[in-house]
């Protein structure tokens, strides 16, 4: 989660747009706020408004809640309070959305050979990533090889509903799922308040339920990870559909006069370079959240590689490389219509070997 979770701040906005004829459509409502440290909407037919205005303080509280306790900005948050206790022998009890987060990322992890680690902390620090403040030059290879070795999920146990970090030194941080996390409590939320037809958003992170008008599906912008006022095209979703996006412009460090993005290779320690944009369809936001990490950390060849392992992957890439290229699976295909400038830049991804490629080597540099 972003510095500075605004967790339990409420903005709520109110974009009631009344229609003026009986003969034109009612815009749909959207109720926006602060969670997560990031903005988080509802949106919804205007015939839901009512219910809408019903439900929404139980949504809230349950983003708050969440963000709550997977924060790593509060000290006191579950979550950092299992990893000031890292190395010790005792299991502690944690909430039971640290238990969740912590089976959640060992799947992605494991169908991504570990490219999705929630236990980047310790290197996201080392980068600067969380402070925003980088180190002036970049890390020497020994550093990081010092880092790496408290990195990986095989330092976290979970025995009986509790939980315990085996290592001193290291820590989890879920920010890589929670928003997706968060999106699918929301949605859970709203869809047992009975309001079929819904989209929620918490920082970029969707799922949407029905359809905002008979006959018509929800429709989302994919932007262009290159300039934020373009989009490569529109996706069609479908009942159920959570998307998340992953993008080099979200959060950055200049060091040495060079940009790195957010989002860190656990297998060399070092932050991606390679990749402009992910994003991925997927039947719950932890998923779709989760994978859009991991596929930015992996890249074309890691595509099709999980893509051999779930045939159903509804994945899209834009490479950090001109030509500018759009490299999709064939579900995300199905459900995208490109911007015309994008029609000769699409590349279906090959069905590969499930085997995942090795990662990138490390080029050594010398201790500072
Ligand atoms: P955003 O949070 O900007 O929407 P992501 O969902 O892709 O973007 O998550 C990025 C965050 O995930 C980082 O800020 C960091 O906390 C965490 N992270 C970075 N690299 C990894 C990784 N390889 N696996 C899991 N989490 C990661
Ligand atoms: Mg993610």
């Amino acid at each position: 989660m972003n510095r500075g979770s605004l967790s339990g701040v409420l903005v709520l906005c109110s974009l009631l747009l009344a229609a003026t004829g009986c003969r034109q459509r009612q815009r749909p409502v959207r109720k926006s706020w602060l969670t997560m440290g990031t903005f988080a909407s509802v949106t919804v037919p205007a015939d839901d408004a009512r219910r809408l205005e019903k439900a929404l303080p139980a949504v809230t509280n349950r983003a708050a809640a969440i963000a709550a306790d997977l924060t790593v900005y509060n000290p006191e948050s579950d979550v950092s309070r299992l990893n000031a206790a890292a190395g010790e022998p005792a299991f502690r009890p944690v909430s039971p959305h640290t238990l969740r987060m912590i089976e959640a990322s060992r799947r992605i992890a494991s169908l991504t050979d570990g490219a999705f680690d929630p236990t980047v902390g310790p290197l996201a620090e080392m980068w600067g990533f969380n402070t925003g403040t980088p180190p002036q030059r970049l890390p020497a290879s020994e550093r990081i090889a010092r880092v790496l070795a408290r990195i990986g999920l095989q330092h976290v146990a979970v025995s009986n509903g509790m939980a315990r970090i085996r290592a001193p030194g290291v820590a989890l941080d879920f920010g890589g799922i929670a928003k997706g996390y968060g999106v699918d409590l929301c949605y859970e939320e709203l869809r047992n308040a009975g309001i079929e037809n819904v989209m929620v958003n918490i920082g970029g992170n969707l799922r949407v339920g029905g359809q905002p008008e008979e006959s018509r599906p929800w429709r989302i912008g994919v932007r262009d990870p290159f300039d934020n006022n373009r989009l490569l095209g529109t996706l069609s979703l479908c009942d159920g559909d959570a998307v998340a996006t992953s993008g080099h412009y979200e959060r950055f460090v200049t060091i040495e006069g060079r940009r790195y993005a957010h989002i860190i290779d656990p297998r060399t320690g070092l932050p991606v370079e390679g990749m402009a944009g992910v994003t991925v369809v997927a039947p719950t936001g932890v998923e779709a959240d989760g994978l859009s990490t991991a596929l930015f950390v992996l890249g074309p060849d890691g595509l099709s590689a999980v893509l051999a392992r779930r045939p159903g992957l509804c994945a899209a890439l834009v490479p950090n490389a001109r030509p500018r290229a759009l490299v999709a699976t064939p579900a995300f295909l199905d459900r995208f219509q490109p911007a015309p400038r994008m029609r000769n830049r699409i590349r279906r991804a090959p069905r590969g070997e499930a085997r995942l490629p090795a990662p990138p080597a490390v080029v050594p540099r010398p201790v500072p």
